[in-house]
């Protein structure tokens, strides 16, 4: 069994996951505001875990926490988290000392990227891509990358960070300093910037506005649909995935964003051969609504593909690969291929 835990801005999502990839259970809390209202959050969410199942944590394989912010997945050093109300938080080494077992900490894209990739590649589904982006359309923009079934971090950690990307010298100025980045357009933050509305779903009411006919509606949408459009032919033409999903809190706007944004990828490919080369449209598909992506690769981080189940750590095992210090060795662990059960399609 392992346990995966996605620490969001309001919400944490905790879930079981049997060594063959089953999701045995989940729950989900509130998350708290602050560095020890975030590490109570998580060491609640695995408590009621263990008791809703029965599990001892001691024969857990593997306890791995998704995060927003820049993590440290060596050392399980998390910054940057503003909306968890921290800047900065030791939260490997704090769970650590409250559990007793060694916990993995990634950013939450990355794992929600592994989480897919679980998912695609499972036993049950008809094809096994080796190489995956998942693209996370949620207040901001960005990209996890699965490559030869692997989590891909870059030298930094910053692969995949393709929302700051500028492709309008005229665009909004981004808060990251730079002027058009891709996340000005194509994430919530994006569409809160341009249409002020009382909805609860912003998103939702912007499509809604542009299919009733509103020309402004029409235009935010276009844009929004364009740059995601460009964020799948950037990620194609810089690592040329098999498959990109997208999930993040956005995809729930479901089919109409599928077949819009496969509709201007069809566009594209029509003025430009090259483009049609590459079958961009075929490429993307949708998360699965409620599957918790991030939560479910919490749990695989640090396991690496294709090594033998038989050579598996504890719980309390290897350290995971960490291309920030390059010192990591990286578990002995099997990965899993996880196999959707009725209640991971919610
Ligand atoms: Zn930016």
């Amino acid at each position: 069994m392992r346990i995966g835990i996605d620490i969001g801005g309001t919400k944490t999502d905790a879930v079981v996951i049997s060594d063959d990839g089953r999701l045995i259970e989940r729950i989900r809390l509130a998350t708290g505001f602050g560095a020890d209202a975030v590490v109570d959050s998580a060491a609640d969410a695995i408590r009621q875990l263990l008791e809703r199942t029965g599990l001892r944590l001691d024969v857990v394989r593997s306890v791995g926490i998704g995060i927003p912010g820049t993590v440290d997945s060596a050392s399980g050093h998390v910054s940057h988290a503003v909306n968890l109300g921290f800047d900065t938080l030791d939260l490997g080494d704090a769970l650590e000392d409250r559990l007793g077992v060694r916990v993995r900490v990634e950013n939450d894209v990355k794992a929600a990227a592994l989480g897919a990739y679980s998912l695609l590649a499972g036993p049950e589904s008809e094809t096994s891509p080796a190489s995956m982006a998942y693209l996370n359309l949620g207040t901001g923009l960005a990209a996890g990358l699965v490559l030869n079934g692997e989590l891909w971090r870059g030298s930094w950690g910053a692969a995949g960070e393709i929302g700051h990307i500028p492709v309008d010298p005229s665009g909004a100025l981004c808060p990251c300093g730079q002027r058009g980045c891709l996340e000005t357009v194509a994430s919530g933050s994006g569409i809160a910037r341009q249409w002020q509305t009382t909805d609860a779903k912003p998103a939702q009411s912007l499509f809604a506005a542009a299919d009733a006919g509103d020309p402004y509606a029409a235009d935010v949408r276009s844009r929004f649909v364009d740059g995601i459009a460009s964020a799948v032919r950037i990620l194609v033409l810089t690592v040329d995935v098999d498959t990109v999903v997208i999930g993040g809190g956005l995809s729930n706007l479901g089919s109409p964003l599928l077949d819009a944004v496969t509709a201007v990828l069809t566009e594209w490919a029509e003025s430009s051969p090259f483009i049609a080369s590459l079958d961009l449209a075929r490429r993307v598909e949708l998360l699965p609504e409620g599957f918790p992506a991030a939560a479910v690769g919490a749990a695989l981080v640090g396991v690496v593909p294709g090594a033998s189940a038989g050579g598996a750590t504890s719980g309390t095992g290897a350290a995971t690969t960490s291309t920030t210090t390059g010192t990591g060795t990286g578990s002995t662990d099997a990965t899993p291929a996880l196999v959707p059960t009725s209640e991971s399609s919610m």
